[in-house]
């Protein structure tokens, strides 16, 4: 097998793209800026690549996914420095990271045999046949990832379309293209396919470009806006897509719960990564007569944290832009009469945001319907549960989601509509790798993580085999020619008011 030197995909110009340090704004690297040209070379290799890979068992994927897993992890110091330098987040929270994107590898390896083994199922009327559903990989996978997670999110489709059996042309955000880049070196001299994993980077226009190119499927990762632009991009070919898009998660914190258990996960739900996940806790609904006493609690806990530093709690915000949207949002609440107990406008300086906590906010706020992706927590007092969930599923949103109750609180996960959702904790689903992983509404659709996110990278395959011949065959021209009377027994028995048909509505009525 030959291997070629390049670690990301090869360009056609000399174009560069800088990373920088947003704690520091220093230069840390460039990389090429990838032209449609060498996407669609990029794609092209990853076929090739793909018809190898998708050849192998299960157990030689297997092997070699391992000794992938294996290989960042020795690197793991140096991946968790990246991430710390290029988005910002502390050394814990980026060690964190990837320790989580390696459990994936390791959970989608160990699962990909089990979630697309072949099933048998019913066959009905043609009892005569065997009626299979097989699952085989889609062949090239596109997959175009955020900043806030660089490592983590975009395993989190990559991991598991590569157990599948597909190769992978990945485009990092341009904020954050070093650890792919270092991933794709470290992919490159651990699988024997060097095209199986690839990077391709730049800006929005490398992304398009991925969008529009011959892959199979884009698993996207990203705001909703972008998201619209990439479907519209991928329906040139009607190229699926998987859509992993932000969300505006409710918490809502019962008059039984466990108030300081509440107050410390709803901290750490609203503040990890400064804010910038898409399953922070954005907003809280709390029963009036525990509200002033979680916001004490909230308060205490927000005002013994660190922000910046190595080893700070908060670290710097990932982009200026996204400083001036969280400003946007706190500007607009206190203007229609939120209060802020810490924090504030006034506490922000250059990249870094002190933790915000508002109280008195309401739905005509945008800090409480729009996307604030920083460390804000605006807490809501409402007059009953009926009114807490109403209020969080009033939101075009609907990724993450968290209760903290007493007795009622699966009643009350169960009312959220929202892809998934923590009971008694935060964001407990995205850490378990056999959860499915995705929202609903404006927060996308398809699933990564679990089984499901096996399936995702998957084409499904129905086949019916005919293991012995019946002498009345449907399936032929060559029929009785008393076949009309015949049918409308059939029709009868089966489906109206006949003996088969009662018989069956009792089966299903019993069982
Ligand atoms: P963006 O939507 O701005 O960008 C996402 C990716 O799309 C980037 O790689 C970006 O490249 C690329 N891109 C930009 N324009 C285009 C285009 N026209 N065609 C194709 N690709 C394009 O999102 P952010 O990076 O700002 O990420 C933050 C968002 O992601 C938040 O809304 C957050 O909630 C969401 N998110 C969702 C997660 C989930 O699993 N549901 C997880 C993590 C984040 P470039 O950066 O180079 O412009």
């Amino acid at each position: 097998m030959v291997r070629r030197m390049a670690t990301v995909a090869t360009t056609t110009t000399t174009e560069r793209l800088t990373s920088y340090n947003p704690s520091t704004g220093e230069a840390i690297g460039s990389v090429p800026i990838h032209t449609q040209a060498d996407v669609d070379a990029a794609v092209a290799r990853a076929r090739v690549a793909a018809t190898s890979w998708s050849a192998l068992s299960f157990g030689a994927r297997a092997e070699e996914m391992v000794a992938f897993r294996k290989a960042l992890a020795a690197h793991a110091d140096e991946l968790a420095e990246l991430l710390h330098r290029e988005n910002g987040k502390p050394e814990l929270e980026a060690l964190t990271e990837v320790m989580m994107a390696l459990g994936h590898i390791q959970h989608a390896t160990a699962r990909a045999e089990a979630a697309m083994a072949p099933r048998r199922v019913s066959a009905g009327l043609l009892a005569n046949f065997r009626a299979t559903i097989s699952y085989h990989p889609l062949g090239v996978i596109g997959v175009i990832g955020p900043w806030n997670y660089p490592l983590f999110t975009p395993m989190g489709s990559i991991a598991y379309a590569l157990a599948a059996g597909n190769a992978v042309v990945w485009k990092p955000s341009e904020l954050t293209p070093l650890v792919a880049t270092k991933v794709a070196e470290i992919a490159q001299k651990t699988f024997a396919l060097t095209d199986l994993l690839q990077v391709v980077t730049g800006a929005g226009a490398t992304g398009a470009a991925l969008a529009k190119s011959a892959v199979d499927k884009i698993s996207f990762t990203g705001s909703a806006a972008t998201g619209k632009r990439v479907m519209l991009a991928a329906s040139e070919r009607l190229t699926p897509v998987l859509m992993e898009l932000g969300g505006k998660d409710p918490m809502v914190v019962a008059e039984d719960a466990d108030l300081d258990k509440a107050a410390e996960a709803c901290v750490y739900g609203a503040l990890t990564n400064a804010g910038q996940a898409c399953i922070s806790v954005e907003r809280v609904y709390v029963a009036d007569a525990i509200h002033d006493k979680f916001v004490d609690k909230v308060v205490e806990n927000v005002r013994a944290l660190r922000v910046g530093g190595d080893d700070g709690h908060l670290g710097a915000m990932t982009s200026p832009a996204q400083v001036a949207i969280v400003k946007d949002h706190l500007e607009d609440a206190v203007a229609k009469g939120a209060k802020v107990v810490t924090g504030g406008v006034d506490a922000i300086s250059g990249n870094y945001i002190q933790p915000t906590v508002l109280t008195g906010v309401d739905h005509h706020m945008k800090v409480m319907r729009d996307e604030t992706f920083g460390p804000v927590i605006p807490i809501q007092r409402v007059g009953s549960l009926d009114e807490a969930v109403k209020l969080a599923n009033d939101t075009s949103y609907g990724l993450g989601s968290s209760v903290f109750a007493g007795k009622a609180a699966r009643t009350i996960a169960n009312r959220l509509r929202a892809g998934m959702t923590s009971v008694n904790s935060v964001m407990a689903f995205a850490g378990i790798p056999s959860l499915p992983f995705g929202g609903v509404g404006d927060s996308g659709f398809g699933r990564i993580h679990g089984d499901e996110g096996i399936r995702e990278f998957t084409r499904i395959k129905s086949t019916a085999e005919q293991v012995v011949a019946l002498p009345l065959n449907m399936l032929s021209f060559r029929q009785p020619k008393d076949m009309t009377k015949r049918l409308r027994g059939m029709i009868k028995q089966l489906y109206g008011e006949g003996v088969m048909a009662r018989a069956a509505d009792l089966w299903r009525k019993l069982t």
